[in-house]
Formats: structure tokens, sequence, C-alpha cells
């Protein structure tokens, strides 16, 4: 039976309601009096405080759809099936009350009885020492012991420095041989596309003193993460996450506007992919009252908005377009977030200004590119060409690199950011030259000072003391 991804959603939410738990909204993805993170990357993100007592949950059981982005995995989009900067992340949440048993019978009976996936494509994964989530999984879910895999505390250990830490286990989705690398020792947690990691169930149950010092709490929690789209990409049966139907969609408006097929070529799949998850990512941080700037978070947005262009371009796109995608994307998301369709005129807006600005330097950049790529015999950009295309033509640092990086070329990155703060110290010097003390505090600009009526004092406060 076909599932939607906005059925996926409400499926999951409820069947969690009917276990006794509080369904919250998203939290937005600016993180609020939490300095350590840019941008919200995961569903237990914004609740932090709920699981170290801070602050006393409205339930001991919660459950959401969080909104994240991830720009750690933003060279891997387009490229594998699985990732995306920007997804949805489904959660359950134990705050001191139930713990493994109930945690991993649910998330087997939302996925074999809910959901009815086939139990022979999938696979648990737990901490090589957990025998008691070893035991759980074969003798009470009834989980073919075939069927299970013991990992290392890279994969399926979850810590931060010292406070709550614990095991996890996670399922996985064989999507067979086709799909994957083909080769023989291809396993579980193999970097391709065959086992995909659909739900990882992390079992919070030690304090840890940084020092590998562990000591079992007395309230034990529960913090889940599932992916929506991989979800649906899975259910669906399709080849990617952009290929869910409500992804599918904006990615179709984008070979529609650009005047290329998907499925035809290879190279321009991946940038019509890109193109599909930045588009959405800029969408939503935009409604959160993300600006476009140089520094933080307006960096990631520019970052992203830019690269996007850089793809659109790739597909011989050279007027500006995201912003008509745009639309789509409020128009797929509108029953989930209406904030979305609050906001649409002024996120249109916004991108269409910043995809204008670039369009006016881009091909300049590009040539420049072009030029230090085909004529000279390099294999190192210099800082100073890298402060021009930043400077110049708009090229965030990041853009540069990974453009030569096609190339196998490397670009003095030190010596980029030293002129950069040399920069910084002369202009900052002519503000004081013009009388503009009152903006003087480091590196505030104008493009930030919006985005402070946008997401309220306190947030701006807090921008400034990350940047
Ligand atoms: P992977 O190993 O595939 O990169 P992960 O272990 O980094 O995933 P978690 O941190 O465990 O992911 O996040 C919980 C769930 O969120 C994952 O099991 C997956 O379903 C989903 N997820 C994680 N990263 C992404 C992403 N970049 N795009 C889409 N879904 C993701
Ligand atoms: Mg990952
Ligand atoms: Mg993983
Ligand atoms: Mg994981």
């Amino acid at each position: 039976q076909y599932m939607g991804l906005n059925e996926l959603r409400e499926k999951f939410l409820s069947f969690m309601e009917s276990k006794g738990h509080l369904r919250l909204p998203s939290f937005p993805l600016i993180p609020k009096d939490d300095n350590s993170l840019l941008l919200i990357n995961s569903g237990m993100a914004p609740m932090k405080k709920y699981f170290t007592g801070e602050i006393t949950p409205p339930r001991s059981r919660v459950t959401t759809c969080q909104k994240c982005i991830r720009t750690p995995d933003i060279e891997r989009v387009g490229i594998t099936a699985r990732h995306g900067t920007y997804f949805e992340m489904l959660g359950n949440f134990s705050f001191g009350d139930y713990f493994k048993h109930e945690a991993t019978a649910w998330a087997w009976e939302f996925f074999t009885k809910e959901l009815e996936m086939p139990v022979d494509k999938l696979y648990v994964s737990i901490y090589q020492d957990d025998d008691e989530a070893y035991d759980i999984w074969t003798k009470e879910v009834g989980v073919d012991p075939s069927h299970m895999v013991r990992m290392g505390k890279e994969d399926n250990f979850w810590e931060h420095g010292s406070g709550p830490c614990g095991p996890c286990s996670e399922i996985y989705f064989d999507r067979g041989d086709e799909k994957g690398c083909g080769k023989p020792d291809c396993h579980v947690g193999c970097e391709c596309d065959r086992f995909v990691e659909v739900w990882n169930l992390v079992f919070s149950q030690f304090e840890s003193d940084g020092k590998g010092n562990y000591t079992e709490m007395a309230k034990k929690n529960i913090d889940t993460g599932m992916g929506l789209e991989r979800l649906a990409c899975v259910m669906q049966g399709v080849d990617n996450l952009f290929l869910v139907d409500t992804v599918q969609n904006i990615m179709k408006h984008i070979s529609q506007v650009v005047g290329v097929n998907y499925g035809e070529d290879d190279k321009k799949d991946i940038s019509l992919r890109v193109i599909t998850d930045h588009i959405r990512s800029t969408t939503f941080m935009i409604a959160d009252g993300v600006m476009p700037s140089n520094e933080g978070r307006g960096y990631v947005l520019r970052r992203l908005l830019r690269r996007a262009a850089r793809h659109g371009r790739l597909l011989g796109r050279t007027e500006p377009f995201l912003y008509q995608i745009c639309d789509t994307v409020i128009k797929e998301n509108a029953s989930a977030y209406p904030e979305l369709v609050e906001k649409k005129d002024y996120i249109i807006k916004l991108i269409q200004v910043e995809e204008e600005n670039f369009a006016k330097t881009i091909d300049a950049g590009l040539a420049m590119l072009r030029e230090i790529i085909e004529n000279k015999d390099v294999d190192i950009l210099t800082g100073e060409d890298a402060f021009k295309l930043n400077d110049t033509f708009g090229f965030p640092i990041d853009l540069t690199r990974e453009i030569l990086s096609e190339r196998g070329i490397k670009v003095d990155v030190e010596r980029f950011h030293e002129l950069m703060l040399l920069q910084k110290q002369r202009s900052r010097k002519a503000r004081k030259n013009a009388g503009a003390d009152a903006w003087d505090s480091d590196s505030i600009d104008f493009n930030d000072l919006s985005a402070t009526e946008f997401v309220g004092y306190t947030d701006y406060q807090c921008e400034a003391k990350v940047v």
C-alpha cells in the first residue's frame, strides 16, 4: 500500500501518541539559548535541557518531527541516495520514563505491523558490548540473530564530552544487491546505499565524567531519530531521497525551469539533486529567520544558495531561477509547516535578491577559475586569488575549494583567512574614522542587524556570541 511523506509523518506521530507520547511541533532551526550549535541537527538537540533535567518537560514521553540542517553532509548530497543538508527527523523521547524494552518493541511494531515492512529486509545493529540490547532484540522482540550486527564505539555509542551518554541501536533496510557497491564484503554499515540506516535508537544510560569513567544513571533516557525522507524512500521503493513524492515535485519543477530531464545524464542528475536539496534547506532557514551574511548561519545560507546557483550554471541556466522553485517547496510543505506560507513573499524576495547579486559576478568568477585551471600549471590556488574570488566575485571560500578540488587543486586557506582578517580590521578602522562607533562591535554588519529584527533580540545576542 502506497504511503506519501505526509502520511508517513502522521502515521509515526499518531503511533507514538497511542503509546502515551505528547506530540510537540518542530522547534525552529535556530537553537534557543544554546551556543554550542549553529543550526538544529537532530530531534533531540532542541530538547537537551529536558534530558539534563535543567528544564522539566511537559510530559515524560514526547514525540516530534523536527526540521534539521546538517551541513557536514553537504558534500555527500546528490552523490549518496540518503543524505540531504535538510531533512525531517521523526523521534520519540523518554525523559526518565520507559527504556530499552519499550523503545525496541515499539520501533519493531511500527516497522513490521504498522508499516508492514518485510522482516527479512530489516537488520539491527547494536553497540558491541551491549548484551542487554542483544538479548532484548533477539529474545523479546524476536529479531533473527543472523540479522543482528555488533558495531564499535565510533558508530554505536553516543557521547558528547562529559554528561549523559550511552549505546545505540540502529535499524537498517536492505535495498538489495543492485543498489549496493557490489563488493563481496558489502555489509550493514557499508558506505554504499544498499543497507540504509533508517532509525537510530539511543539508550542514554550512563553519566560520563569525560575521563573514561561511566556510572549508570538512575533516570535513564531514550532518544530516537528517524529520517522521514529515508523512511519514505524505502517505503516508496524509490532510488533516492529526491524521488520521494513531495520532494520529487520540487525536482520536477527545477527540471522544467532549467530544461534538463532527470535520468538522462549522471552528472546532471547530481546537479538536479543538489539544487533540490539546497532550495529546501534555504527556504526553511529563511522562514526561521536566517539572513544571508558572511558569518555564522548567514554564511551557511549564502554558501548553500551560491552552491545551488553554480549547479544551475552547470545545467546551463544563467538567469536566476531558484526563487521560482521556492514556490513549490512552500506548496509541498504547506500543510506541515504553515510558517512557510505566512512568509512566502518574504522568502521568495530574499532568495531572488541574493541570487541576482551573485548572478552579476558569478560568470566573471567562474572565468577566473577556468583560467587558473586551464592556463596555469598550479596545484594550489594562492590566498590572494581566493580572496579576490570572495571579495570581488562573491565566491564563498568553501565553494572555491570545492570547484578546485574537482580538478585536484588545493587552496591556501590559511593565507585567505589572514587576508580576510586584515580586511576586517581595515573596515573597522574606516568605520571608526567615519564616526560610526555605534556599529563597531566586531563582526556585526547591516545584514546581521536586519536579521535581528526577524529573530528577536535574544537570538541576536546569541548570534553575536557565536560569531
Ligand atoms: P548516516 O550514517 O547514514 O550518515 P547518521 O548515523 O549520521 O546517518 P543519525 O545521527 O543517527 O544519522 O540520525 C538519525 C537518523 O536521521 C538517521 O538514522 C537517518 O535516518 C537520518 N539522517 C541522518 N543524516 C541524514 C541526512 N543527511 N539526510 C537525511 N536523513 C538523515
Ligand atoms: Mg551521518
Ligand atoms: Mg550512521
Ligand atoms: Mg546513526
